[in-house]
């Protein structure tokens, strides 16, 4: 997979090169190229901002520093274009997947105020474009949120994290998060490991994981559970959530008092 990133701060990025990501970039599996936007400005100052037509606060990232850096990595394939802006769809691990499919993913970092629109709508006519969003709150760049985009996808790609079987019992891996986890010593400042864990006994470890994967998302994100389509699950799984008060509604799962309440 290649990867531009076109930033004011490129320097932001060197993270890149740490970790399974930096491994992954030595081994030949993700070609990594950093731009500086300022690269590619018109004026001696190398000015990427301006005052935002209309007033108020803030300055807004100038448009033909824009179209020039994206001409340059634009290519003959319609790369996907990544905008990220705290008003874009946002980020999980579908859209992960999604992105870890693609062989060309293009990063536009705004700061400021953001970037002149005209910009966004013009690169569609090279570019997939989609504004991402990281969640529910404003960065000052989209630096961090190439961090987090290019780490998620990146570890999907085969060859990247050592031993795949790890992808498949994550968090959102299956809708749900992961059961809790334990290393030695078994017993630790008067806190034991879950007894079954140590029993060696396939079946119940892989049972006791199940329910406490139900158990954690029920109460850290029950917007998980609503709405799970009832034939995904074991009739032992719908035993523990109706202790966890979800009952099958229409093939899905409907926690019983919210349900109520609504
Ligand atoms: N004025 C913009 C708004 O209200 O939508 C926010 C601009 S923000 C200060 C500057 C830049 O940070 C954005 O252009 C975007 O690149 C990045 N950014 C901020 N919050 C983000 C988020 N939640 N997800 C992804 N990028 C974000």
């Amino acid at each position: 997979m290649r990867i531009d990133v076109i930033s004011i701060f490129p320097e932001y990025l060197a993270a890149l090169e740490l970790s399974l990501i930096g491994k992954a970039r030595q081994d030949g599996l993700l070609d990594v190229h950093v731009h500086n936007l300022r690269d590619f400005t018109l004026d001696r100052h190398r000015t990427v901002d301006d005052t935002p037509y209309g007033g108020g606060a803030g300055m807004v990232m100038k448009p033909e520093p824009w179209a020039q850096a994206l001409e340059s990595v634009a290519g003959d394939r319609r790369p996907v274009l990544i905008v990220p802006s705290p008003a874009g769809t946002v980020f999980n691990q579908a859209m992960a997947h999604e992105l870890a499919a693609e062989s060309h993913l293009v990063f536009a970092c705004g700061r400021y105020e953001g970037i002149d629109e005209r910009v966004i709508e013009w690169a569609g006519e090279s570019f997939d474009v989609r504004p991402v969003s990281l969640g529910d709150y404003v960065l000052n760049g989209g630096e961090v949120a190439v961090l987090a985009i290019v780490e998620a996808v990146g570890r999907l790609l085969p060859g990247v994290v050592g031993n795949p079987e790890s992808l498949v019992e994550e968090s959102h891996a299956n809708g749900l998060l992961e059961y809790p986890v334990y290393t030695k010593p078994s017993s630790w400042r008067e806190r034991d490991v879950p007894e079954v864990l140590l029993s060696g006994n396939h079946g119940r470890i892989a049972s006791f994981r199940r329910h406490e994967q139900f158990r954690r998302t029920a109460s850290r994100r029950p917007d998980l559970l609503e709405g799970l389509a009832a034939a995904t699950l074991e009739p032992a799984d719908l035993t523990v959530l109706g202790e966890l008060g979800y009952d099958v509604v229409g093939g899905v799962l409907a926690h019983r008092y919210r349900s109520a309440e609504l």
